[in-house]
């Protein structure tokens, strides 16, 4: 598990999720997260948030994690035309929604 701090590459995610300008944002591929932000600035829920996304990626690989969350993404999209509910909606990102908290 690795965590690269002071990125833009997660903003890259920010967009296809329909948010503009969050407080920061993270991106996880592989055991690796991109934050736009210090460490310090990064609180528990975010955390637990992007450690279940690894989970996923080592449970199901990078290809089918991939395919998965696009084809869903892109699922979304054509039901509820809009980027924020098509990614909300994606099962990965419910599951790891989820496990912020417990
Ligand atoms: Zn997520």
């Amino acid at each position: 598990m690795r965590d690269i701090y002071h990125s833009r590459v997660p903003w890259i995610g920010a967009f296809f999720a329909g948010l503009w300008c969050p407080r920061y944002w993270a991106l996880t591929f592989g055991q690796t997260t991109w934050w736009t932000v210090g460490p310090e600035l990064i609180d528990f829920h975010a955390r637990r948030h992007e450690a279940c996304h690894q989970r996923q990626f080592a449970r199901d690989g990078r290809l089918r994690f991939l395919w998965r969350y696009a084809w869903e993404w892109l699922g979304g999209l054509f039901r509820y035309h809009r980027l924020r509910d098509a990614y909300l909606q994606i099962s990965y990102e419910v599951e790891a929604r989820k496990a912020e908290g417990d």
